[in-house]
């Protein structure tokens, strides 16, 4: 049987900054089980792991880790 999870680097868009190596957090999307999980390896995360989520909750899950994760508790708006 085959893994067929992906693993997408969240945070890494570079928007007119220059390339970075430093992971700051990773998207786990599980495309069997239709599941994902954000781990947040930001310094001081006070919430490091978001909750999975699976089906049609994966693109607001995806868009929550940017509009509600690293602005509520990293300051970044994007
Ligand atoms: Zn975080």
């Amino acid at each position: 049987m085959t893994d067929a999870t992906t693993t997408v680097a969240a945070g890494g868009e570079t928007s007119g900054r220059p390339a970075r190596t430093t992971v700051e957090g990773v998207l786990f999307v599980d495309l069997v089980k239709i599941r994902a999980r954000y781990d947040c390896f930001r310094p001081g995360c006070p919430q490091p792991v978001e909750s999975p989520a699976r089906g049609d909750d994966l693109e607001d899950f995806i868009g929550g880790i940017k509009t509600d994760h690293l602005a509520r508790f990293h300051g970044e708006h994007r």
